[in-house]
């Protein structure tokens, strides 16, 4: 690893950021570094104000939704401490997987191989071909829905198609109020690089509009320190839609003539020139108006990356890409 860039004096030259705002704000950890709580009956979220995983603790055993290895071995003590508290078996029976990537399952292991672990077909397929012994494979998949039932509980699973991932599922628990759906809207922050590092543009954006289809007041989002509500999705769509909005206008006002003129034969140069410049064009007003607001708005490369992801989805998936050659 290297170390920081240091200024004159030796110090190291971190970028200062404005302070996060209260919607931001996570929640108090204990000695070993994470914080666990009732989000509805017997339905508990545990987190390290960075990742969240949740788990449903029931008479015949303890339904885990995604282990990631940020949190890893406090999962079981936040299970341990929940079912100690209210004379319920710790002993884990099923395992659900909301996607395949390793930073929300790579803890799924810890569980051993004697429990059902359950994910979407593509989930599996994608885990057969990242051969992750972290991971184990879901024995079972389904490919639109599937009920789980245990314990007299019920969660629903669904697919409504490609957005962060290809594989990411809607997980509804009609009888706690709740909704998983990881890794597309994060409660009081902006996404992170290009759209929380996601696949399907067109998918990512339309998502939250499936999400607030279902019924329910809690949203347990895979990150951060508190569970969303409908307000904080409502708020993230209100970004994307802002974003979307200014890179309509800078693709509009943004003359490209000039740059490519400028660079002659070096055709790339001109192209980066351009897409640069609606970029920056795109993100500056989007930059002013969430700094404070959200969490991370003033780390500019986020909104800059999804700026650019955004951008390019209008030009090649609606299109047009450009005007037509006379
Ligand atoms: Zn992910």
């Amino acid at each position: 690893m290297t170390s920081p860039a240091t200024d004159a004096a030796g110090a190291p030259d971190f970028p200062e950021y404005a302070p996060v705002p209260a919607i931001a704000k996570g929640a108090a950890l204990n000695e070993h570094g994470y914080h666990v709580w009732q989000v509805e009956r017997n339905l508990y979220a545990v987190t390290d104000n960075v990742y969240m995983s949740a788990f449903l603790t029931t008479p015949d055993g303890v339904v885990i939704f995604d282990a990631p290895p940020n949190i890893g071995h406090n999962i079981r003590r936040a299970v341990d401490e929940i079912t100690a508290a209210t004379g319920l078996t710790n002993q884990v029976t099923h395992m659900v997987y909301s996607h395949h990537h390793s930073d929300h399952q790579g803890a799924s292991s810890l569980f051993g191989g004697d429990i059902v672990r359950i994910g979407h077909e593509e989930t599996r397929r994608l885990l057969l071909r990242d051969n992750d012994p972290a991971r184990p494979v879901p024995d079972v998949t389904f490919s639109d829905s599937y009920t789980l039932e245990t314990g007299g509980e019920r969660i629903e699973l669904a697919w409504h198609g490609p957005n962060h991932s290809p594989d990411n599922i809607y997980i509804h628990f009609p009888d706690h109020d709740t909704l998983m759906f990881i890794d597309v809207v994060n409660a009081g922050w902006i996404p992170i690089y290009n759209l929380n590092l996601s696949d399907d543009v067109i998918g990512y954006t339309g998502a939250p509009a499936i999400a607030l289809d279902y019924p329910w007041t809690h949203l347990i989002s895979g990150h951060l320190g508190r569970v969303a509500t409908r307000e904080d999705v409502a708020m993230h769509q209100q970004y994307i839609a802002d974003i979307e909005a200014s890179s309509r206008e800078a693709l509009a006002s943004v003359n490209p003539g000039p740059l490519f003129g400028h660079y002659g034969e070096n055709v790339w140069a001109g192209v980066s020139a351009y897409l640069d410049a609606v970029t920056e064009h795109a993100a500056a007003p989007i930059i002013a108006k969430y700094t404070g607001v959200l969490g991370g708005a003033d780390i500019e490369v986020y909104t800059r990356t999804t700026t650019f992801a955004i951008m390019q989805s209008i030009r090649l998936d609606r299109g047009p890409s450009g005007p037509v050659h006379p």
